[in-house]
């Protein structure tokens, strides 16, 4: 008899390193796991053997059904500001965190599921997700994915044979989740609003040794640990407003160490250009609006700063509080430069000019009054590089604004020395044809809970090529028909 492989070669740091940071624990009892989608370009990715995860074997794991062989599941504990109010105890209730895996570029990978079934950290909650939901996180996730936004992918998606009541009764399903990590800021507020230093030190230590190894052995490792975060966020969402993601729930339990975007609850692209622009059902006051990402991001950094501070300066506090503050003082510079050089991609300016900015700005003013949808502008905008202006002034009914600031941007591009076929090429690399509008995913959701699995798998195809016009996709591209009306989302249970 020959032995079969295991479905994954984990190798879990996470358990073996962190006792203390969650609880060990397995995945609920359900009746009928059935695959629902599988993602075999990350599968291949990750070194795994694709046809055998198929297997009823393979989506028993992905149901939380079976636990593999060399997993060591856990749900971890963590903390968190939720719309600025702390909650000192969070913590994964309804996910669980199989083991890590080292991928075939040499990272190493968490594999997670999510909506397992309930766990000590559940507050009240069923642990369960349902099938709309997780195809959500699944298709925004692979979207960033393809969008090169750094971003949590989805693995597989799987439904239980599960009833879950949420607005009615819905099928149960599971995502598997793969991360470079799920560690959070909330995961740093959990210890160190315990007062549990040595706690703190062995998790940045640990975040050191996944993410920045480069600074294990340096001096002021814990300062430049926290600048390294502040950095992969200031980039992170400059990477999100420039392609018009709005995250809406970004809480500190919501905020990786890693740099990825994480946590696909009520997000959503905007279509029109508004900074105020607000999707999540929940969000009364704007907090977590198109407009604010950068700012709350910068109040996130601010408290995983408050809980390294006597990592930073053990003996004096002050002064650590002085150093950090002067760190995070950049957060704006760090956002505005990577924000700015995104936009000059987005605009096919190579070099950098002084009005570069300006310039910008008038364009967003101008899309702002004359409510314009924004994706659909940047990617006709290459056509005005080589002189096909009319498919961008159509999208304005008045029509001046533009004509001036177009004639401004073509005076500017003329300072770089692209020719113009070029200029259009290199806009059309970085400007998307197809973002995951609202009412194509929302199409998608809808015909899924109904059996139709069709338009989701189409999606994910047309998604996953966001740079390539194709023939024959034009509905993908165009913003939802006005009947559609205002759309709201609802946080991701
Ligand atoms: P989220 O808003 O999705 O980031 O989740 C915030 C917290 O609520 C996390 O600790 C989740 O594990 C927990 N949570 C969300 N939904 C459920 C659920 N259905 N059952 C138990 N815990 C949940
Ligand atoms: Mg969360």
């Amino acid at each position: 008899m020959t032995a079969t492989p295991p479905l994954f070669q984990f190798d879990n740091t996470y358990a073996r390193e962190l006792p203390g940071f969650y609880v060990a624990w397995e995945g609920a009892k359900v009746p009928s796991p059935a695959l629902v989608v599988f993602n075999e370009d990350l599968s291949e990715e990750l070194g795994l053997n694709a046809n055998a995860l198929q297997t009823a074997e393979g989506v028993a794991v992905f149901a939380g059904l079976q636990s593999p062989d060399g997993a060591s599941p856990l749900a971890q504990v963590y903390a968190g500001h939720q719309f600025g109010g702390f909650s000192p105890q969070l913590g994964d209730g309804r996910a669980l965190l199989l083991g890590e895996v080292i991928d075939r570029h040499g990272k190493r990978r968490d594999i997670q599921l999510k909506g397992s079934g309930p766990t000590p950290f559940s507050r009240g909650g069923d642990g369960k997700a349902v099938l709309g939901p997780v195809l959500r996180e699944y298709i925004m996730g692979e979207a960033m994915h393809a969008l090169r936004i750094p971003s949590t992918r989805a693995l597989a998606a799987v439904t239980t044979g599960e009833t879950i009541y949420r607005e009615g009764p819905k099928p149960g399903a599971v995502l598997t989740r793969v991360a470079s990590s799920h560690l959070r800021v909330g995961t740093f507020q959990f210890f160190a609003a315990r007062g549990d230093t040595e706690k703190v030190r062995q998790l940045a230590d640990y975040a050191i040794a996944r993410h920045d190894p480069d600074l294990s052995d340096a001096e002021d490792g814990y300062l430049k640990l926290f600048v390294r975060v502040m950095e992969r966020q200031a980039n992170l969402i400059a990477q999100w407003v420039l392609v018009g993601f709005v995250h809406g729930v970004m809480n500190t339990d919501n905020t990786t160490i890693s740099g990825e975007t994480i946590d696909y609850g009520p997000c959503a692209f905007i279509d029109t250009y508004d900074p105020a622009a607000v999707f999540s059902s929940i969000d009364h006051q704007g907090r977590y609006a198109f407009g604010r990402q950068p700012s709350i991001a910068q109040w996130n950094l601010a408290r995983l700063a408050e809980t390294i501070l006597a990592l930073i300066n053990p003996d004096d506090l002050d002064k650590a509080v002085e150093r950090v503050s002067d760190e995070l003082a950049r957060f704006p510079e760090l956002y505005k430069s990577a924000w700015l050089d995104g936009m000059r991609a987005k605009l096919g300016l190579t070099g950098r000019d002084d009005g570069d900015e300006q310039l910008a700005e008038a364009l967003l003013t101008q899309l702002f009054q004359h409510k314009i949808d924004y994706t659909l502008f940047f990617r006709r905008l290459s056509g005005a590089a080589t002189g096909a202006r009319e498919p961008v002034t159509q999208l304005f009914a008045e029509q001046d604004g533009i004509s001036a600031w177009l004639s401004k941007w073509t005076e500017r591009l003329e300072k770089d020395s692209r020719s113009t076929e070029e200029t259009a090429e290199a806009m059309n690399a970085v400007n998307p044809v197809y973002i995951p509008r609202n009412h194509k995913v929302e199409e998608a959701l809808v015909a899924a809970e109904d059996g139709d699995l069709a338009p989701t798998e189409k999606l994910l195809e047309v998604l996953g090529s966001p740079f390539e016009e194709k023939p024959g996709l034009a509905e993908f591209a165009n913003p939802a028909p006005s009947e559609f009306g205002p759309y709201r989302t609802f946080c991701g249970t």
